[in-house]
C-alpha cells in the first residue's frame, strides 16, 4: 500500500466518475469521489433521462393523434408541470441510487469542488488529500456564445425546470441538443424554429439520413432555418426579438442555445499541475488515460472521444483495469460506437457513413430503404422510415448502418453487435426476419441501391 491517503480521487460523479470510483473500490482500491452538485452528472440530471422522459412525452402527443384511425376519439390536454414534476422525482431517485452504489461498493463521497493542487494532491473543502492517482472525469458544461443578448439564451440544463411552456421557441445549433429538443418541443405543441448555421444540421452523420430526417422533421412542423447564424437577441415584455446574419428576424418567448458542450475545467487547478490539452481544448491522454502528468488520469467528455454515457462508462471500465487490476483489455473501438438521435423519428447509426466508406474503401454496395411502416397506414400519416446499409463489396462486410424511424435505437443497438463483430451482408441475407415488424426490412435488403 502506498503512503497516499488514497488510491484514487476521482474529480466529477457523473458517468465515467462514479462507474471508475465504484470498481477500483470494489477489487480494493481506497477510493474517494469528489462532486458540488448531485451525483449521476449530465446524464442523470439535465441530459440523456429527462431528455428521453420529454421525447417519450412528446410520442405520446404523436401517438395520440395517430390513434384516431385506430377507433379512439379521446381528447387529450398536456399538463407541462406534470411532466416536469414527474421526471424531477425519477432523477432525484437515481441520485440516491448512485449514491447507494457509491456506498456499498466502499467509496468514500466528498461533496464539494475539489481543486487539484499536484501530481498526488487534492484539495476540498478546505483539507489538502493526497493520492496515487487523480481521475478528471469532470464532463461538460454548455458552450457560450458571444454576441448583443447572447446571455438572453437559455441552456439545455435549464429546458429541464422551465415554469412553463414556451409559445413559440428558437433552438440555435445542429446537433444532437438542437435536433432533439427542437423535435421534443414541437412534439409537445410549441412553435419551434431551428437556425443552423450551416447547409444541412447532424454535421457528421450520413448525408442521406441527414436529409431524410430534414424532410420527416420540418414534415412534423419543425421550421428548419439553415444557413443562417444569430447575430443579436432583444427581449421586451417576455418576447426576444432574434436577428439572424441573413436579414431575417425571428420571434419567439424562449431561445435555447445548443452550439456544443466544452469540458468543465472551472476552478479544476489545472494551472498547477502539467496536463496538456490539444487543439479543441480537451486533455491529452495516452492510451490508458494517462495525461502528461502520468498520475493524473482522464476520461469520458474531458478527452476527445465521442461525448456518450457508454463510451465514458466503458473507458472507466477500462482505465480500472490498466491501472488497479493490471490487466490490459483491447482498446475501445470507437468506429463501432452506436449512437442515437432523439428527434421524431428517432435516428440511429453504428458505423462509417457513405461518405466516410467511399474514402475508404474501392468498392461498396448501397442498400436503401424507405417505407411507410404498417403501423403508420391505419394511422393515416405519411411518416417513413428510412434504413441504409453500407458494404464493403471486396470483404462483404457491413460496414455501417444507418436507420431513421420509430425505435430506431432499440433496432441499431442490436445491429451493433453485428457491425462490431464484422459481420458480413451474406450474414444478413441467411437471417430470416421477424414479421410483421420494419425491422424485417434490414434482412430482407437485397438490391443494390448503387455501388
Ligand atoms: P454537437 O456538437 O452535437 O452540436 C453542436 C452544434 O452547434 C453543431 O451544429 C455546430 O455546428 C453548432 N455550433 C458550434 N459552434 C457554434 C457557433 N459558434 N455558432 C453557431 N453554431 C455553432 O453538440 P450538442 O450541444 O448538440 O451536444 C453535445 C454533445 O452531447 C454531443 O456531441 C453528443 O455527443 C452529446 N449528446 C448526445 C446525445 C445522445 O446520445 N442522444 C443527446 C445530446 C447530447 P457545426 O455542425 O456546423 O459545427
Amino acid at each position: 500500500m502506498s503512503d497516499y491517503q488514497y488510491d484514487l480521487i476521482v474529480i466529477g460523479g457523473g458517468s465515467g466518475g462514479v462507474r471508475a470510483a465504484r470498481v477500483a473500490a470494489i477489487g480494493g482500491a481506497r477510493v474517494a469521489l469528489a462532486e458540488q452538485s448531485r451525483l449521476g452528472g449530465t446524464c442523470v440530471n439535465v441530459g440523456c433521462v429527462p431528455k428521453k422522459f420529454f421525447s417519450y412525452a412528446a410520442h405520446f402527443a404523436e401517438g395520440f393523434e395517430q390513434s384516431r384511425g385506430y377507433g379512439f376519439q379521446s381528447e387529450h390536454h398536456f399538463d407541462w408541470p406534470t411532466l416536469r414534476d414527474n421526471t424531477a422525482s425519477e432523477i432525484e431517485r437515481l441520485n440516491g441510487i448512485y449514491q447507494s452504489l457509491l456506498d456499498k461498493a466502499g467509496v468514500e463521497l466528498l461533496p464539494w469542488h475539489a481543486r487539484i493542487e499536484g501530481p498526488h494532491e487534492v484539495s476540498v473543502n478546505g483539507k489538502r488529500l493526497t493520492t496515487e492517482r487523480i481521475l478528471i472525469a469532470v464532463g461538460g458544461k454548455p458552450r457560450q456564445l458571444d454576441f448583443d443578448g447572447a446571455s438572453k439564451m437559455v441552456s439545455s440544463n435549464e429546458m429541464f425546470s422551465l415554469d412553463t411552456l414556451p409559445k413559440r421557441l428558437v433552438v440555435y445549433g445542429g446537433g444532437y441538443i438542437a435536433v432533439e429538443f427542437a423535435s421534443i418541443l414541437n412534439g409537445l405543441g410549441v412553435d419551434t424554429t431551428l437556425v443552423y448555421r450551416g447547409e444541412l444540421f447532424l454535421k457528421g452523420f450520413d448525408q442521406e439520413l441527414r436529409e431524410f430526417l430534414r424532410d420527416e422533421i420540418s414534415a412534423k412542423g419543425v421550421k428548419l432555418h439553415f444557413n443562417a447564424n444569430i447575430v443579436g437577441i432583444e427581449e421586451s415584455e417576455g418576447v426576444h426579438q432574434v436577428s439572424l446574419d441573413d436579414g431575417s428576424t425571428l420571434e419567439a418567448e424562449l431561445v435555447l442555445s445548443a452550439v456544443g458542450r466544452d469540458p468543465n475545467f472551472d476552478g479544476l487547478g489545472l494551472d498547477s499541475v502539467d496536463v496538456a490539452l490539444d487543439e479543441s481544448g480537451f486533455i491529452e491522454v495516452d492510451d490508458a488515460y494517462r495525461t502528461s502528468t502520468p498520475s493524473i488520469l482522464a476520461l469520458g467528455d474531458v478527452i476527445d472521444t465521442p461525448q456518450l454515457t457508454p463510451v465514458a462508462i466503458a473507458e472507466a471500465i477500462r482505465m480500472v483495469a490498466i491501472h488497479f487490476e493490471q490487466r490490459r483489455p483491447a482498446p475501445i473501438n470507437y468506429e463501432a460506437v452506436a449512437t442515437a438521435v432523439f428527434c421524431s423519428p428517432n435516428a440511429a447509426t453504428v458505423g462509417l457513413t457513405e461518405e466516410q466508406a467511399r474514402q475508404r474503401y474501392d468498392g461498396l454496395r448501397i442498400y436503401v430503404s424507405s417505407f411507410r411502416p404498417l403501423m403508420h397506414t391505419l394511422a393515416k400519416d405519411d411518416a417513413r422510415c428510412f434504413m441504409k446499409l453500407i458494404v464493403d463489396d471486396a470483404s462483404d462486410r457491413v460496414v455501417g448502418v444507418h436507420v431513421a424511424g420509430a425505435d430506431a435505437g432499440e433496432l441499431v443497438q442490436g445491429l451493433a453487435i453485428g457491425v462490431q463483430a464484422g459481420i458480413t451482408k451474406q450474414q444478413y441475407d441467411a437471417t430470416i426476419g421477424i414479421h410483421p415488424t420494419s425491422a424485417e426490412e434490414i434482412v430482407t435488403m437485397r438490391e443494390v441501391t448503387r455501388r
